[in-house]
Parts: structure tokens; C-alpha cells; sequence
């Protein structure tokens, strides 16, 4: 079938709400959706009516606001249409009152406190401008809704709210640049996404024997395979046809979803692949993503695979990220960061590039938190994904001209040598678009028209990272608009006043591009230098959530009061410490109960063939004695490991030192796993999960 006749059929989109509303109702709701008015109460009831035609028409009898709850996954609770008619029948009901507002006892989800007991029930409310959509499972269908979830007083238990806010916080400030530049247009300016998605693909039966895949979604043992990725022969190459039958499911699924789904190709590490859809307006980008997870595990399921989203789900190789691709639109429909046709498009685009060094530059504290988990923590500086020290990286064409607006000269070569740009008079010399993202060692890269925060790590929510990113835009382009404002006043001219606030700017905050390899010891060591913060690991990167001036940007911006950062940083510290314990206790059990057994059987083997030898008086078996020894040192460090491990565990210890013991009761076991014989071992090897998987 043609790909446009079913793309987005199970969405309720603008298209088939146009089928679906009266003329009035639809362009009521269109002017909700594209300008984010609010939304007419008095229209809730023909819309939600029309949902449940269109729903019920797709199989549908449940509804569910579908939520973004603090813990990284969604949030469904199903209620059915049914409304009993008094007479022993039942009628299908959806009013917009149930539309707008659900009310879930929610008291089980992390609130960091927020909540009372006693007050412990959140409402979710419908936001309109995330279409709602249709997930299928074999025995009927579910409406899902996109909405936020609150507590009663309003305060954010989500992370869809803050983003929200953080995207008018954002709008409103672009909307104020606008104006000064002289800009018109009268669309409601709002922020870009496009997230490319990595992932593992592991066979369904190898998962199901790994209990530390099942419990903790990354493996806690295995030794590194003789071939893994070093051939770089996976990255890119051909296709295998059982994974190339999932991605055709997969790429279907998410286009019946409406989710624009492009990008489809094999990764570096054997096993390991990607996924990237066309950007779309960032609240939209963040649902479908969430939703793209979900369906991607389904999909998986469907042919024998499990979908593995954990950051670093095998040791020793590539792990797995989430490019955050950014960018924003003016009120004029122009990607603000594309390089000007005109000298004033120019002077925009350097505007926003200086504003973003300033946001990052400012508040790379808050941006390193937001991808602060304890998966991605294996990742962040493992010399496969950005270091934990946040710089920028513009290439070096931009870096010249902002560099310039700073009146430095950063070129060596005479000929190269670019003239100060006068911001809003000259044109820019062309942006090599190419050449720009060669760097894939920078945390934040400009890629020729957008900025790409690769530190996101594969499992997340990419709301939280970019509730961060809008605001510290908004904040960087609020004081840009302030000194704006004030110097017209005094009667200067818009140019030079312009120009004098950029290289300011660049002045206070250039220490924060590189342009270098962000892998090397150099780099750590001038970073420290110039002040830049290395935050390396989750405990000491959250705590700038909840630092004063994170608290007052967030305040000020009306994203989040001190109160949810507050309950923000507790959910997170503790779904941190929470993490490592079940990685500790399930490596415990595996040891005691997987690992040590299979051990102690195959020294028994030894031990008996070696005095079976002794006894017929057919030679001592030397050799076999050496590995009889050998296996008993690593099954006794591994005894030992696992006892100190369980006393750390029952004294609650803390998470660096639970980390410490698990990786020395690691190395032992990968120890054994070279010297026993293959089926006494029980768990599938490394080499089996990322080549078997993947071998036709
Ligand atoms: P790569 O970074 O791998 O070279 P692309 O340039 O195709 O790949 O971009 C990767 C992602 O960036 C895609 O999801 C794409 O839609 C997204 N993207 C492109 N332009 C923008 C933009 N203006 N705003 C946000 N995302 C964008
Ligand atoms: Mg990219």
C-alpha cells in the first residue's frame, strides 16, 4: 500500500479532525493548536464526541490520558466508554469534561515529596496540541491522550508541563527579539526536534536466561567477545534481513502513528542500530519519541526480539545515545539558526548562536544534570559519546566570525584571516554545511542549521534536557532584548548596539567552545583551566538542579518553581540510588546462584578427572591441574567479592562504593567465563547475543 494512504491513520490529526468537527469547532481548535490559545471550554464536548466516533471506528473502547510521569516511561490508566443505559444496555460516552480532565489515583508515582498522602491524587489534563492517537494491541484498541499531570494546586508531577512552559517562556522571548528586529509574522514562534534514536536488538530467548538484562536492562557480567566492533564493520553496513524485517514493521507502525519516522541504519557495535525521524515542533517531537520507544519494544516482540533502550547494555562496546537535534523558528517560519540570505537574517542568526553560547556557557551545570542517569553514566566520557564537560562546538568557519564579533583574530594562515563582521551591514561568508558535524566528540555541536546535544542518553525522556535548553535560551535572549531595549533608549544606533552586546557576550562566554578532540587528556585538563565543569558522575551532577541560580532562571522564566526542582532532585537521586541497589542485589543473586554453582561444579569435574588420572596412574595431569588451579583462585575472589558485596548492600552503603564491589565481583566472573565450559556457564555469552541475534 502507498505509504501516504495509511500514513497517520491513527492519529487524530488536523486532517481528520477536519473530517470530524463542525467548520466552526475545527478552526476554533486549529487556532488552540497552531497560535496555542487557549481552548474554547464550550468546544470540549463536540471534540470529544468526535474522538470517540473516530476512535470507535478504529476499534476502540477505552480511552487513557497518556502521561509523562518522573520516571523516564509513560503513563496509561484505561477507561472504557461505556456508560450502563439503566435498562440493562450501555451507551458509549465521551464528554469534554472527560477529555479535558482525568483524575488518576496517581499516588504511587515518584513525587519527590510534592504530594502529601493525604492530597496524593494528581489530575492529567488533555494538551490539544499533541494530536491523540490509537495504539493497537491484537485484542482491540486504546485512545490515548496526551496530557500533563499535576497536583492539585497545579504544581508539575510531569515532564510535559515544564516543557510546555519552557516553550512559551522561549516563544515569548523570540517573540520580543522579533519585534525589536523589526520582524514580522504572526506564527507563534516555537522551538525544532528531530531525536535520532539508538537501540540494541537482542534475541527473545537470550534475553529471557540473562536475569540481568530482564531486571536491570544491561548485562552486569560478560567478557568482551574476540570480535565485537572493532572492525568497524557494522557501522552503516548492509542490513540483515531479519532486522531489516523489523525496521520495515517498525518504520510502518510509526508512520500509521503519524510519527515521520526517515532514517533507518546499523550502528557501530554489532547489534546496535539507529532510528531518526524529520524534526517536528518540539512538544510534538518529545510525545512522538515516547511513543517510538514503546512501539519499537512491541515491534521487536513481534519478531523474537527484545529492543534493548538502556544506555550501555554491554561493556566494552559502544553504548547508546539519543541525539537531541534543536533549533527554533521565528514568528516568520525562518529557522533562526540557519545562516541569513540578508544581512539582517545575519544578524538573527548570530544573535541566537551567541545567545545559545551565553545559555550554555551560563548554565552547563543544569544541562550536564538533565542527562544525569545512572545508565548514561557509563556512556558520558567512555570515549565512545561526549565527555561530562559541556563545551560547544561551531567548526571552524563560525568559530572565526564569532570569534571576530570579539575583535580576536583566530586564524593562523594571513589569507584565511576574516575581517570583523558589522553585525546587520555585512554578509556572511558561506557556512560550509558539510563539514560542519564532522566532530563527533563535542557534547554540543552546531550541524549547519541546529544544534545537536548528543549527551542524551538513549533511555530518556528528552523533555527534561530541553525544559533546560528553552530556558536557558529564553534567559540569554531575554538579556540580549534588556541591553537592547536600554541602548535605543539613550538613542543608539540598533547595529552598533547590537553589535556591542554580542561581543560582550562572546567575551564573557567563549572559554566554552572547542573546536578539539573532546576525548583526550588535553582537553580535561584545559577545560579545568578555563573554569569548565566536569561533573562525571549522577550524584554530583544533579545536585545544580537544585543550585540558586538554577532555582531562580526557572522561577523567573515560570518553569519550574523552587519547590518541583526540589522534588525533581529527590525523584532523580533517588531513582539513582535505587538503580544501582537492584544492579547490586541482582549481580549478588547471579553470583551466588548462576555464576559460583557453575563453578564449583566445573573445579569438581577437574578435581575428579585429576585424581581419576592419579589413581589409573596416567600421568598427574599437569596442565589440567594449572586451570583447576586457576579456577579456584577466580572462584574464591569471586566468593569473597560477593560476601564484602552483600555486607555493602545490608549496611546501605553508598552508590560509588556498591559500584566499586560490583565491578571487582565482575572481573572475576569474567574471569571464569574464559575458563568454563561453554553450556556449565548457563548465561548466553556476549558473542552469541550480538551475532546470533543478528547473523541472517
Ligand atoms: P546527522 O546529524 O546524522 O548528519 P541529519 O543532518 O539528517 O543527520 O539530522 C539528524 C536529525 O536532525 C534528524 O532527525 C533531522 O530531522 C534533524 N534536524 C534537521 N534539521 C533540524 C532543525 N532545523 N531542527 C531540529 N532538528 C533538525
Ligand atoms: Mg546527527
Amino acid at each position: 500500500m502507498n505509504i501516504a494512504d495509511y500514513y497517520g491513520e491513527n492519529t487524530f490529526s488536523i486532517r481528520t479532525m477536519r473530517d470530524y468537527l463542525s467548520e466552526e469547532t475545527y478552526k476554533s481548535l486549529h487556532e488552540t493548536i497552531s497560535k496555542r490559545k487557549p481552548l474554547d471550554p464550550c468546544i470540549a464536548d463536540e471534540i470529544a464526541s468526535a474522538m470517540k466516533t473516530w476512535a470507535q471506528e478504529k476499534g476502540a473502547s477505552h480511552y487513557t490520558h497518556w502521561f509523562q510521569p518522573l520516571t523516564d516511561a509513560t503513563a496509561e490508566k484505561h477507561d472504557s466508554f461505556i456508560s450502563p443505559d439503566g435498562e440493562g444496555g450501555v451507551s458509549l460516552e465521551f464528554s469534554g469534561k472527560e477529555l479535558i480532565k482525568g483524575e488518576p489515583d496517581a499516588s504511587s508515582f515518584p513525587s519527590g515529596g510534592l504530594r502529601a498522602t493525604f492530597e496524593a491524587r494528581g489530575y492529567t489534563g488533555w494538551d490539544p496540541t499533541s494530536p491523540a492517537f490509537i495504539i493497537e494491541t491484537e485484542n482491540g484498541a486504546t485512545l490515548c491522550i496526551p496530557s500533563v499531570f499535576c497536583g492539585y494546586h497545579g504544581e508539575a508531577l510531569d515532564k510535559k508541563t515544564p516543557l510546555l512552559r519552557s516553550i512559551d517562556a522561549l516563544a515569548n522571548q523570540i517573540e520580543r527579539l522579533a519585534g525589536l528586529f523589526g520582524i514580522e509574522g504572526d506564527k507563534r514562534p516555537y522551538a525544532t526536534l528531530g531525536s535520532e534514536q539508538e537501540y540494541f536488538l537482542v534475541d527473545k530467548e537470550f534475553y529471557k536466561t540473562r536475569l540481568d538484562l530482564l531486571q536491570t536492562g544491561r548485562t552486569l557480567f560478560g567478557r568482551s567477545p574476540a570480535k565485537h566492533q572493532q572492525m568497524d564493520d557494522h557501522y552503516f553496513g548492509a542490513i540483515k534481513v531479519r532486522v531489516m524485517n523489523f525496521m520495515q514493521d517498525l518504520d510502518k507502525e510509526l508512520w500509521r502513528l503519524g510519527i515521520p519516522a526517515k532514517t533507518r541504519h546499523n550502528e557501530v557495535c554489532p547489534a546496535q542500530f539507529e532510528v531518526a525521524p524529520v524534526f517536528e515542533e518540539i512538544n510534538l517531537a518529545v510525545d512522538h519519541n515516547m511513543v517510538s520507544m514503546d512501539v519499537m519494544k512491541r515491534v521487536a516482540e513481534q519478531h523474537g526480539f527484545v529492543c534493548l533502550l538502556h544506555e550501555k547494555p554491554f561493556a566494552g562496546v559502544n553504548g547508546s545515545g539519543k541525539h537531541n537535534n534543536w533549533s527554533v523558528v521565528g514568528p516568520d517560519g525562518k529557522n533562526w539558526l540557519s545562516p541569513g540570505e540578508n544581512p539582517r537574517d545575519n544578524a538573527v542568526f548570530l544573535t541566537v548562536i551567541t545567545a545559545l553560547i551565553a545559555a550554555v556557557d551560563e548554565h552547563s551545570d543544569v544541562l550536564r544534570a538533565s542527562v544525569a542517569t545512572a545508565g548514561n553514566d557509563h556512556r558520558l566520557g567512555a570515549n565512545e559519546a561526549p565527555p561530562a564537560i559541556i563545551s560547544i562546538f561551531l567548526g571552524d568557519e563560525l568559530s572565526k566570525i564569532i570569534l571576530g564579533l570579539d575583535g580576536e583574530d583566530s586564524t593562523d594562515s594571513a589569507e584565511e584571516s576574516l575581517k570583523t563582521i558589522e553585525v546587520g551591514v555585512s554578509s556572511l561568508p558561506p557556512l560550509p554545511r558539510d563539514t560542519t558535524d564532522r566532530n563527533r566528540t563535542s557534547p554540543f555541536a552546531f550541524t549547519g542549521n541546529k544544534f545537536e546535544f548528543r549527551a542524551v542518553g538513549s533511555n530518556q525522556s528528552c523533555a527534561g534536557p530541553n525544559v533546560v535548553l528553552n530556558t536557558i535560551v529564553a534567559e540569554a535572549l531575554d538579556n540580549i532584548s534588556t541591553a537592547l531595549e536600554q541602548g535605543v533608549e539613550k538613542g543608539g544606533e540598533f547595529n552598533e548596539i547590537l553589535q556591542g552586546i554580542l561581543s560582550e557576550m562572546i567575551k564573557e562566554h567563549k572559554r566554552v567552545l572547542f573546536n578539539g578532540d573532546n576525548y583526550t587528556e588535553e582537553w580535561v585538563r584545559e577545560a579545568e583551566k578555563r573554569g569548565l565543569p566536569n561533573l562525571k558522575d549522577t550524584p554530583s551532577a544533579l545536585k545544580a538542579i537544585v543550585a540558586e541560580k538554577t532555582i531562580a532562571m526557572f522561577e523567573k522564566y515560570k518553569v519550574l518553581t523552587e519547590r518541583e526542582l526540589a522534588s525533581r532532585y529527590e525523584v532523580y537521586r533517588e531513582k539513582y540510588e535505587q538503580t544501582i541497589g537492584i544492579e547490586a542485589s541482582c549481580a549478588s543473586v547471579m553470583a551466588h546462584t548462576m555464576i559460583a554453582p557453575a563453578a564449583l561444579e566445573y573445579q569438581g569435574m577437574l578435581s575428579d578427572r585429576i585424581v581419576a588420572a592419579a589413581e589409573a596412574d596416567v600421568g598427574d595431569l599437569k596442565e589440567a591441574r594449572t586451570v583447576l588451579a586457576e579456577v579456584n583462585k577466580h572462584t574464591e575472589s569471586l566468593l569473597k567479592s560477593v560476601r564484602t558485596l552483600d555486607e555493602k548492600i545490608r549496611e546501605e552503603a553508598g552508590t560509588r562504593e556498591l559500584l566499586e564491589n560490583m565491578n571487582e565481583l565482575r572481573e572475576s566472573a569474567d574471569e571464569l567465563e574464559a575458563l568454563l565450559p561453554d553450556d556449565m556457564w548457563g548465561l548466553p555469552s556476549y558473542a552469541k547475543m550480538m551475532f546470533i541475534s543478528n547473523c541472517i
